[in-house]
């Protein structure tokens, strides 16, 4: 040991990202809790440590110390039940995410984001974090999508279903620019949303297994507001099975749209 060695502190403060899971027990349509296996394995490939905190029904949950809120999709039912138990918490989820969080929200979750969502006949109060609202159109949106979009370099795969047709406010960029499939509303060509630190997508499959680049968005975006920008050096991994996984449904998309053609 030389003496730099010796004197040194003992390693003790690997950085630690918090996630909140909010009701993963009611949102986990087509495999969404996955996208927290996938932060998780990410972060601690990296030295990374991930406290992982699931929120339940009933739980009064605080945002003060954590670093990344995700909200999955979910039926109708379900996200109902959620967005009144979160609307309770809608000025501290506000003020989270005026102050940079990072928020993650897939389909039902997405609409949740929103000034109000349409439910049947009923119009549902939102949370109000971002502005947008969501209609409902028939037939339902079904199917494989990708998309393009600025936040990564490969195309984002997944599977969409809903009735919801989401509308972004001027100021609210979309995810990103449908490849295939249908996105937002079926017309625009706009899938998602991002506003400050907010992702919301319709993109289910889980949204991360598949699309590296996005699970990477969330965990820089994160050491960046936790630790500064450049503070802590986001580690490239070795991403061939999923980037093959991304291709085999980007190819396969493609393939179809040839034959529809
Ligand atoms: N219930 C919503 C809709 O159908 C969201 C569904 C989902 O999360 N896949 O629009």
């Amino acid at each position: 040991m030389n003496s730099a060695e010796a004197t040194s502190a003992p390693k003790t403060d690997a950085p630690t990202l918090t996630i909140a899971h909010l009701y993963p027990e009611l949102l986990n349509l087509y495999g969404d809790s996955g996208n927290i296996l996938v932060l998780k394995k990410r972060m601690e490939w990296r030295g990374i440590t991930a406290d992982v905190r699931e929120v339940h029904v009933g739980d009064t949950p605080s945002f003060a110390d954590v670093d990344i809120v995700f909200i999955g999709g979910g039926s109708d039912r379900e996200q109902k039940i959620v967005c009144d138990f979160l609307l309770q918490q809608k000025d501290e989820l506000k003020a989270y995410v005026e102050d940079g969080g990072v928020l993650g929200a897939v389909c039902g979750g997405y609409q949740l984001l929103g000034e109000s969502y349409l439910m049947g006949e009923e119009r549902v109060p939102g949370l109000e974090l971002v502005d947008l609202y969501t209609d409902r159109g028939t037939p339902r949106i079904i199917g494989n999508i990708a998309i393009r979009s600025d936040i990564c370099e490969h195309p984002i795969v997944g599977y969409e279903n809903h009735g919801g047709r989401t509308h972004l406010g001027s100021g609210v960029k979309p995810l990103g620019e449908v490849l295939y499939g249908q996105g937002n509303d079926g017309i625009t060509g706009f899938e998602g949303c991002l506003w400050k630190n907010v992702l919301g997508t319709y993109i289910h499959g889980p949204l991360l297994p598949k699309n590296p680049g996005v699970a990477d968005w969330f965990i820089s975006r994160a050491l960046e507001r936790k630790y500064g920008k450049g503070a802590i050096a986001i580690e490239p991994l070795d991403d061939t099975k999923e980037l093959a996984a991304n291709k085999v449904m980007f190819d396969r998309m493609l393939a179809s749209r040839k034959q529809e053609d």
